[in-house]
């Protein structure tokens, strides 16, 4: 039903290797360019210290034990016998060609990873970093980049102290897409200063690019956060469940059918999270926008036809 409605990341992972894929998250070892004091220190105003990460790699475990173990949960969880290995703290670019080469190739642990997916930040992409993941590509890996926009308004994005532009993503996205690597933008759903005007005008206008995936995030707040001294203050609000579920169910009609959705809501760690507390709930909320989505009569594409 629900792969009537929208276009699934499972079922595209499907239709392309013929059988369930899962994605293995690793923390790497890398930093952010908007934490270490290149772009900037405190990092986005939603952000804290971990970055998204787990922080395994400085414990000591190594990005192929980290593999290693996510693939034998992920057998014994969901029967999966292919997997992506997924760079997912921080900024998964942010560093010399011969340590990105060394650290994806580190995650190929045998056949059963048939691709890497990249997390990283628009400003951290350029023509080098580029040609080391296309040289995975011509490896017959399937290699996504996931690139953070979050807003297509640069007022947004320096409100959160994001560090880089929407020309900037631009311009990232260009550089990848020359060389057919694919790419998922993240995005976030109530961010200060924003209301639904903003936040769908960001999506319309990725609708006009040639992006291949996209996240949906609502926006949460974490503790050591800048958002948690504003959310403390009371000068910020975050969104209702029913409002985000209202914002997704439009948000993926005015997207085109090829484009997959990788995400419906966000991940908070529950012991970090602040607010909002229906964070928590991930499949409540994807329930709520499949409703939505039903009740409403929408579908991916839906406004574009
Ligand atoms: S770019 Fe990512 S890791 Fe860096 S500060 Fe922002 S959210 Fe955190």
């Amino acid at each position: 039903m629900t792969a009537e409605l929208y276009y699934s990341l499972n079922r595209f992972l499907k239709e392309h290797f013929g059988e369930r894929v899962q994605k293995v998250p690793l923390d790497a070892g890398f930093t952010c360019p908007n934490r270490d004091g290149t772009k900037g220190r405190g990092g986005c105003l939603y952000c804290n210290a971990y970055g998204s990460g787990t922080g395994a790699f400085r414990k000591g475990l190594s990005i192929r034990e980290q593999m290693l173990r996510g693939m034998a949960h992920m057998a014994r969880r969901y029967g999966a016998r292919k997997f992506l290995a997924y760079f997912q703290a921080f900024s998964n670019t942010y560093g010399p060609p011969d340590l990105l080469r060394r650290r994806y190739q580190e995650a190929l642990v045998d056949e059963r990873v048939v691709g890497l997916c990249i997390g990283t930040r628009p400003d951290c992409v350029d023509e080098t970093v580029a040609e080391v993941l296309a040289e995975f590509q011509a490896k017959g890996l399937m290699v996504w980049v996931e690139l953070g926009l979050q807003s297509v308004h640069n007022e947004t994005l320096v409100r959160i102290n994001r560090g880089h532009t929407f020309e900037d993503f631009v311009r990232a996205l260009e550089i990848l897409k020359v060389r057919g690597l694919l790419v998922c933008v993240h995005i976030i759903f109530g961010l200060p200063g924003e209301g639904h005007l903003e936040m769908l005008e960001t999506v319309r206008t990725l609708a006009r690019l040639p992006i291949d995936g996209i996240k949906f995030h609502e926006l949460y707040v974490v503790k050591g956060s800048g958002m948690e001294k504003l959310y403390r203050e009371g000068q910020y609000l975050p969104l209702t469940q029913g409002e985000y579920a209202d914002l997704v169910a439009e948000a993926i009609a005015h997207l085109p059918p090829q484009v997959v959705i990788q995400r419906l809501t966000g991940d908070p760690r529950p012991e970090e999270l602040v607010a909002p507390d229906w964070a928590r709930d991930k499949s409540g909320t994807r329930r709520l926008i499949e409703e939505t989505l039903r009740n409403r009569g929408l579908y991916q594409g839906k406004y574009l036809e």
